[in-house]
C-alpha cells in the first residue's frame, strides 16, 4: 500500500512541477465538455492529457467523499447516498474516455497509462470501499430507509450501496478486514500468474510444424498461406506453421486429412498449463479455489457460488444447477447422434477407428457439406455493411419509432467511425450512437459495446447517452464494399442490442440506471439477432451490393436450416465447462484438490461423452480463473433462455414489430431494467416466467 501512495504522490510531484497552470486548463477533461450533445472533444483530447485527470479525477472525489463524511447533519439520502452516487464525476469522465480508447485505439503510450494508473484506481476503491466513517453513513442511511419517506428507487439505491459495502468487506471487524485484503491481493496475484501460464502455454510452449507439403493435404490454398506467413515470422522460411490459437488451429482440425497431425495440435491445445512444466497451472487453480472459499466464507457465504451467485437472476447455485441439467439432458443424446452420424462416414471411408475428440471438426465439416451445402462467398455480396446496418437501423425503427440521423460534424477518434444522431419519432433526442467498424493496429479483437458517457436525470432534465459500438468486421477493398459474413451480421445486430439498451436506460441513480445482473446483461443484445434472422427482416435489407436484387429464398432457408449444424457438440461442451465451473466454486471446505481427477470426477457424474472434451479444461479455464467468471460461466445460455422466450412473445403475436409489445419490452427490460431485480423486471414484460422451451426449440434439443 505504501509503494502505491508514493508513486501517486511522485506523480503528483512530477505533474505539477511540470504543468504551467495555462496547458492544465486546455486539459479538456477538467470541465463539462462544451461540444455539440456533450460528446467527448476527441479532437482536443492528448494522451499527456490522462494522467493529469486521472489523478485530479481521484483528488476530487476523495474531497467529495470528505465533504460528505464531515457533514454535521443527520445521514439521510440525499446528503449520504445522493453525495456518494454523484461523487467522482470526473474521474467517470476521464475513465469512459481512456478505457474505451485503450481498447479500440490503443498504442504504446495508452498501455504505459493503464498500467500506471491501475493499481492507483484499484487502490482509491478499496479505500473507498473499506473507509468506516463512509460505511457507517451508509449503514445509517440503509437502517432507516424504511422509515424515510424514501421512495422505491431510493430505497433500492440505497440498498444496492449498502450491499456493495457489504459484498467488500466493510461489515467485518478489522481483522477479518485485514485477512480479506490478504486473500484479495493473494487471488489477484494467481490470477496473474494463470494468466501468464496460459500465454506461454499458448504462443510459446507449442506449434505444429509442418516440413512436407504432403501434411498439409485437405487444407484449402487460404490457410496454407497463413500457415507459411506464419513460419516466415517465426524464421522458418519454407514450412509452415500453425498454432494453439483458435483462427489457427480449428480449420487445421476442420480440414486437415492427417488424423495424427490433427491429434497432434489438439492435444497440444487441451493440455496447456497440463504438462508438469514451469508453466503448469494445476496448483495454481488449487489456490485459487481455495482461497476463494476463504474469502466466500470470510463474507458469510458457504460457498463462493453463493457469494456471485446470490447478486444474479439465478440467486442460488442450485437453480443454475437445475437450469443447466434441463439443456444437459437433451443436448447430450443429441450430441450423441451427431457422433452416430460421424462415425456413418468413418466407417464409409473404411477408416477403422473410433471417433475421437481430435476427429470432431474435421468430420463435422463433412456433415455441415453434405446436409446444409452453405458457403461463405455466397452469402456475402447480399450483406454490404451499409445495407446491414440500414436494415437494423430499420428495425429499431419499426419496434421503436426512433430514427438515426449521420452527423459528420462531431468529433471523432478515428476518421472512419461515423457518428448517428438517435431520435424519438417526435423529433426529441435519445443519444448519440459511434460505429467503429474495421480492424487496425491498436484495436483489440472482437466486437463490444461501451458507454462514452451514460444516462442521467438531474433535476428533472436528462443526460443523454453517448454510445460506441466497437467491432472487427471484413474491410472494404478498392473495388467491392465492405461485404459481412453471417457471424458478422448477427454480431453487429447483437451489438446495437446493447448499444439499444444503454440509449433508451432512463434513471436517476447512477448505481442502478441499467445495470443489470451478469445473466441478464445478453438479454438485450441476443434479442437483436432474432430479428436479424427473421426471414421477413432478411428480405427486407439482404440485397445483393451490385444488383440490388433480394436474397434468393433458397439462400434464406440454408440460413436457416444451418443454424441447426453441430448444435448437440457446441451444447455439451459449453455445458460442461459450466458445470466445471460450478463444481468447484460450490465446495465450502478447503482441500487438497487434485485438479486433473476433479475435473474427470465432475464430467464422469454428468456423463460427459469420451469423444467431446469441455469447452476450456482447468488448466485453460481462463474466463474462471483469470476472468469475471468464476461461478458465471453459465450467463450466456441463461440469457438465451430469456431472449429465446422474449422472442417467442411477438412471434406468437403473430407480428414480430408488434408495437405493444415492443414498447413493454422497451419500457421494462431496456430503460428501467436496473429499477428492480431482473426477473422480476422480464416478468413485467413477459407476464411470466420465462421458459426454457423456445431454447430448445432453437437449438433442435427438442
Ligand atoms: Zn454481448
Amino acid at each position: 500500500m505504501k509503494n502505491i501512495s508514493l508513486i501517486l504522490a511522485s506523480l503528483m510531484m512530477l505533474l505539477f512541477a511540470n504543468c504551467k497552470k495555462e496547458k492544465m486548463t486546455e486539459n479538456p477533461f477538467f470541465g463539462e465538455y462544451t461540444t455539440p450533445f456533450g460528446v467527448p472533444p476527441f479532437d482536443k483530447i492528448d494522451t499527456t492529457h490522462y494522467i493529469p485527470a486521472f489523478i485530479e479525477g481521484m483528488k476530487q472525489q476523495n474531497a467529495e467523499i470528505d465533504a460528505l463524511i464531515s457533514n454535521s447533519n443527520e445521514p439521510d439520502f440525499a446528503n449520504t447516498i445522493l453525495a456518494f452516487d454523484r461523487s467522482g464525476l470526473m474521474l467517470t469522465r476521464v475513465r469512459r474516455v481512456f478505457f474505451p480508447l485503450n481498447d479500440a485505439n490503443t498504442n504504446e503510450q495508452m498501455q504505459a497509462i493503464a498500467r500506471q494508473v491501475n493499481p492507483l484506481l484499484s487502490k482509491h476503491q478499496d479505500d473507498i470501499y473499506l473507509n468506516e466513517k463512509l460505511f457507517a453513513r451508509i449503514k445509517a442511511v440503509y437502517d432507516k430507509r424504511h422509515d424515510m419517506l424514501l421512495d422505491s428507487q431510493q430505497i433500492r439505491v440505497t440498498e444496492k450501496y449498502y450491499r456493495d459495502f457489504e459484498r467488500m468487506g466493510a461489515n467485518l471487524p478489522k481483522d477479518k478486514q485485514d485477512e480479506l485484503r490478504k486473500v484479495n491481493t493473494e487471488l489477484s496475484m494467481l490470477s496473474l500468474t494463470f494468466g501468464q501460464n496460459l500465454l506461454a502455454e499458448t504462443n510459446k510452449n507449442f506449434k505444429l510444424v509442418i516440413e512436407d507439403s504432403a501434411d498439409l493435404a485437405g487444407l484449402p490454398e487460404s490457410i496454407i498461406s497463413g500457415a507459411a506467413e506464419t513460419a516466415s515470422e517465426a524464421g522458418l522460411e519454407g514450412k509452415w506453421v500453425f498454432t494453439l490459437s483458435k483462427p489457427s488451429m480449428i480449420p487445421f482440425l476442420q480440414y486437415s486429412d492427417r488424423r495424427e497431425l490433427r491429434e497432434k495440435i489438439y492435444r497440444g491445445y487441451f493440455m496447456r498449463g497440463n504438462n508438469g512444466n514451469a508453466n503448469d497451472n494445476n496448483a495454481v487453480v488449487a489456490r485459487i479455489v481455495n482461497l476463494r472459499i476463504k474469502k466466500a466464507r470470510l463474507l458469510g457465504f458457504e460457498s463462493f457460488a453463493e457469494y456471485i451467485i446470490d447478486d444474479n437472476m439465478a440467486k442460488t447455485p442450485g437453480n443454475v444447477y437445475d437450469f443447466l441439467m434441463k439443456l444437459w439432458e437433451p443436448a447430450l443424446p443429441m450430441a450423441k447422434r451427431e457422433v452416430t452420424e460421424m462415425q456413418k462416414i468413418i466407417d464409409r471411408e473404411g477408416g477403422k477407428f473410433k471417433l475421437q475428440p481430435w476427429d470432431w471438426w474435421y468430420y463435422a465439416e463433412k456433415v455441415r457439406k453434405e446436409k446444409y451445402d452453405l458457403e461463405d462467398s455466397a452469402l456475402r455480396p447480399y450483406f454490404s455493411l451499409d445495407n446491414v446496418r440500414d436494415g437494423m437501423f430499420m428495425v429499431a425503427g419499426r419496434l421503436y419509432g426512433i430514427t438515426f440521423t449521420r452527423r459528420n460534424d462531431l468529433p471523432v477518434y478515428q476518421k472512419d467511425v461515423e457518428v448517428y444522431e438517435v431520435k424519438e419519432a417526435n423529433g426529441s433526442p435519445v443519444g448519440i450512437l459511434y460505429l467503429d467498424y474495421y480492424p487496425r493496429d491498436g484495436k483489440g479483437a472482437g466486437a463490444w459495446c461501451t458507454d462514452l458517457r451514460s444516462q442521467i436525470f438531474e433535476n428533472g432534465k436528462r443526460t443523454d447517452p453517448v454510445i460506441s459500438i466497437v467491432c472487427n468486421f471484413t474491410k472494404p477493398t478498392a473495388d467491392t464494399p465492405s461485404l459481412l459474413n453471417w457471424d458478422e451480421v448477427t454480431t453487429l445486430f447483437h451489438e446495437f442490442g446493447h448499444g439499444l439498451h444503454g440509449l433508451f436506460t432512463q434513471g436517476s441513480y447512477y448505481r442502478t440506471a441499467g445495470v443489470v445482473p451478469n445473466d441478464y446483461v445478453e438479454l438485450p443484445s441476443q434479442i437483436m439477432e432474432n430479428w436479424a434472422g427473421d426471414p421477413n427482416v432478411i428480405r427486407t435489407y439482404a440485397r445483393h451490393y451490385k444488383t440490388g436484387e433480394v436474397i434468393p429464398e433458397e439462400l434464406i432457408t440454408k440460413i436457416q436450416s444451418s443454424g441447426l449444424f453441430n448444435q448437440g457438440f457446441g451444447t455439451v461442451e459449453y455445458l460442461a465447462a459450466s458445470l466445471l465451473d460450478l463444481d468447484y466454486h460450490i465446495l465450502t471446505d478447503s482441500l487438497n484438490l487434485q485438479v486433473g481427477s476433479f475435473e474427470t470426477q465432475a464430467m464422469n457424474k454428468v456423463g460427459l461423452i469420451s469423444e467431446i472434451i469441455p469447452r476450456y479444461r482447468s488448466t485453460y479455464f481462463a474466463h474462471i480463473f483469470d476472468g469475471g467468471y468464476a461461478a458465471g460461466y453459465y450467463v450466456y445460455i441463461w440469457a438465451e433462455v430469456l431472449d429465446a422466450d422474449a422472442f417467442t412473445a411477438f412471434k406468437e403475436s403473430g407480428d414480430i414489430y408488434n408495437p405493444e409489445l415492443a414498447a413493454k419490452f422497451r419500457k421494462y427490460c431496456l430503460a428501467a431494467s436496473g429499477d428492480d431485480e431482473g426477473m422480476v423486471q422480464y416478468k413485467k414484460f413477459r407476464g411470466k416466467d420465462p421458459s426454457v422451451e423456445a431454447l430448445l426449440k432453437r437449438r433442435g434439443l427438442k
